[in-house]
């Protein structure tokens, strides 16, 4: 079941003016900086209420970042809901027709195993399905 959204990123072209800009906008700075090497992307977070903002910035020229930032500029790349069972969710949402964009979940950033579902089949909308790792 999808129980909220856990966050919205959005794509930058510089992270660190844009952490910057949102530290502005929001009135607090991000809580953390990492990098998905697998991805090719830096991200940084912001924490509002219990929704979350992250910001992506591509490291390489072949990152899905660097080629959306290509195509349409910056702005709002993906919403992410949270879920409690995430390959379940996947089950649930190719038996529904869904076109999910990975197999299995991987590893995200902020201590998460996420899945991506392909925009031409969610509206033109990248979701992103979001499971809290279990804490060692
Ligand atoms: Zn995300």
């Amino acid at each position: 079941m999808i129980k909220k959204i856990e966050h919205i990123g959005i794509a930058v072209k510089n992270l660190e003016s844009s952490n910057d800009l949102f530290k502005k906008l929001f009135g607090a700075a991000h809580y953390k900086v990492e990098a998905v090497e697998s991805e090719g992307v830096s991200t940084s977070f912001f924490m509002l209420g219990e929704t979350k903002i992250e910001l992506l910035q591509a490291t390489n020229e072949s990152s899905s970042i660097a080629k959306f930032i290509d195509k349409k500029g910056e702005g709002i790349h993906h919403i992410a809901y949270a879920v409690d069972n995430i390959k379940e969710e996947m089950e649930r949402l190719r038996g529904e027709g869904f076109d999910l964009i990975h197999t299995e979940p991987k590893d995200g950033a902020d201590n998460k195993r996420i899945c991506f579902l392909h925009p031409k089949s969610t509206n033109g909308v990248l979701v992103e399905l979001c499971e809290e790792k279990t804490k060692l």
